[in-house]
């Protein structure tokens, strides 16, 4: 099951601003709706697909991510973020609905008032769990093969006692007398219009539907407690320090039974002792004596994978740069491919001589070959950096 691309899917561009993709999401909204397409499994899909795209692009914050990872960043790739699972339930999707058509109470100015039922929910409000953030530290080595890891998060959990219920016993509530359960109320009120109805979260029962009797004495009726939970984290390949992902559903529970929040994961990055990170590519520099740039000579170099061989040519001035194409880090977005490993030479010049390396180098020093004489490749030094660049 292949997601398709969430700016496709509403077919607007990546740097189409918040508006546009509003209008964009408007259009598809009406153009699959149910109401329009009844008993027609492709529309509902579409319709779906939208939703979700819009419930992405339209949170600057889950866009960042999803502009950076993909669908892994937020949180409905199939390794286990969460995410929407099976897909956003019909009941989320109009919940939407009133900010994207305006109106939402009274509906006069809302066009498509009637059309998508009014907009704003009518049942029992439902407690959210905050969200946490934790920071995982990641060496180059499973940055480059992505990593699971496993990590202990202090947090508020289910309180077992009462089953999250926060009754004591988990049965010492009743039924809240003013909504009879419902956990909202309705008040009819006449206007010179006709008559209006409004609907609120019930005053008495905090719009839970039920009232404790009897709190439950572990978690004060809270039905939370301070816990620790051990949660697995699929970290793709690729990622960079100050990234974050977010794992639906592992932030801190809900008070009585509610929603959980989400768990950000922010990607900090351990200092490899040798290779530098640049974006996707690594760079490495290495060492040759000035004997060996003058004869040539092969080396090892270290990789992510290991060490390779590499040749050095006579004649190699300090500065050159090789690159080893494949070398480097995946993009964190596949379809982005691999980056290189750059090695930068340089030919090691002493700082201290003894008498004799001094005699010797003072007759080199006078021998013909040893006369700089430069190509105009080796002096433009643009021209090593186009290399480098290309
Ligand atoms: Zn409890
Ligand atoms: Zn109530």
């Amino acid at each position: 099951m292949s997601k398709r691309d969430y700016y496709e899917i509403l077919e607007v561009s990546r740097s189409s601003t918040p508006e546009e993709i509003k209008k964009a999401y408007r259009q598809q909204a009406l153009r699959y709706h149910p109401d329009k397409n009844p008993d027609n499994k492709a529309a509902e899909e579409k319709f779906k697909e939208a939703a979700e795209a819009y419930e992405v692009l339209s949170d600057p914050e889950k866009r960042k991510r999803y502009d950076q990872f993909g669908h892994a960043g937020v949180g409905n790739n199939s390794q286990g973020f969460g995410g929407f699972g099976g897909g956003m339930t019909m009941e989320d999707i109009f919940s939407h609905f009133g900010d994207i058509f305006g109106g939402g109470g009274g509906g006069f100015e809302d066009p498509f008032g009637s059309m998508f039922g009014g907009g704003g929910r009518r049942g029992k409000t439902v407690n959210r769990g905050s969200n946490l953030r934790v920071k995982v530290k990641l060496t180059l080595e499973e940055v480059a093969h992505g990593v699971e890891k496993k990590i202990k998060v202090n947090k508020y959990v289910k309180c077992n006692t009462c089953k999250g219920t926060g009754a004591k016993g988990g049965s010492s509530y009743q039924t809240c007398s003013t909504c009879h359960g419902s956990g909202h109320v309705t008040r009819v009120t006449s206007t010179f219009l006709g008559q209006m109805q409004t609907t609120s979260a019930c005053p008495h029962c905090g719009g839970e539907g039920q009232i404790i009797t009897d709190k439950c004495p572990d978690c004060a009726g809270n039905g939370i407690i301070k816990g620790e939970e051990v949660i697995s984290i699929k970290i793709p390949a690729g990622v960079a320090e100050g990234m974050q992902l977010s794992v639906n559903g592992k932030g801190n529970a809900a008070a009585r039974g509610g929603v959980a929040g989400d768990l950000f994961v922010q990607i900090e990055e351990i200092e490899h002792p040798l290779l530098q990170r640049d974006g996707d590519n690594l760079h490495y520099a290495h060492y040759i004596t000035i004997s060996d740039a003058a004869l040539g000579t092969s080396a090892e170099v270290p990789t992510i994978d290991g060490k390779v061989k590499i040749k050095i040519e006579p004649g190699t001035q300090s500065g050159k740069v090789l690159r080893l194409k494949g070398k480097g880090l995946p993009n964190v977005n596949q379809w982005e491919g691999q980056g290189d490993l750059l090695i930068t030479i340089h030919v090691w010049i002493p700082k201290t001589l003894s008498k004799e390396e001094k005699a010797l180098l003072e007759k080199l020093g006078k021998a013909p070959n040893f006369q700089p004489n430069p190509s105009s490749r080796d002096k433009n030094i643009f021209s090593r950096m186009k290399d480098y660049f290309e």
